[in-house]
């Protein structure tokens, strides 16, 4: 595991794991990224496969990418901590897990899901992603690089403090 401050758009891994919602449709943030990145033949795609529930994902071509694939992640929105957030952010990391092994992906970039438009708290999200990577890295030898792409320094720090207390 590692931590990087940069954009997930330019990370060379076998899937970059968006911040998607559920419609699967365009949004702003690291989807928007992702999106202009990759080009419109991944909306396209997604417009197949035509939505995700929260906590689950879904796979895509990569397109314009460096990495050939996108796991579209659809984390929870912030209600407070009373609408089973923890659980649903958790399952996401798991769920990405599960699609790359299904796939043979040996490489992973995660950007902080939901912790920005979704309003997640970032030092929680930190610690659920990072336990959760964690336990799925212990269990399986497919995936053996995970990186958390932070996009400002703030949360690498939290990403860097959260590793370094394990
Ligand atoms: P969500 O809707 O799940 O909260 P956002 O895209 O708003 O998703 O934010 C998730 C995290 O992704 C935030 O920490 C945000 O700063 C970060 N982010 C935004 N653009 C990029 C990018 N190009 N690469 C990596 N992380 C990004």
């Amino acid at each position: 595991m590692s931590v990087v401050e940069g954009d997930i758009t330019r990370v060379a891994v076998d899937a970059v794991v968006n911040a998607a919602n559920s419609a699967l449709k365009r949004g702003g943030g690291v989807d928007g990224a992702i999106h202009a990145a990759a080009g419109p033949e991944l909306q396209a795609e997604l417009d197949r496969i035509g939505g995700c529930p929260t906590g689950a994902c879904r796979i895509t071509r990569g397109y314009r990418l460096p990495a050939p694939w996108i796991i579209h992640a659809v984390g929870p929105v912030w209600r407070g901590g009373t609408a089973d957030e923890d659980s649903l952010l958790e399952s996401c990391y798991r769920t990405a897990f599960a699609l790359a092994r299904r796939h043979g992906l040996a490489s992973l970039a995660f950007p902080a899901i939901s912790t920005g438009i979704y309003g997640f708290p970032k030092d929680r999200a930190t610690r659920i992603a990072v336990a959760a990577v964690l336990d799925e890295l212990s269990r399986d030898g497919t995936v053996t690089d995970v990186r958390f792409v932070c996009f400002d320094a703030e949360t690498a720090g939290l990403y860097r403090a959260e590793l370094a207390g394990r």
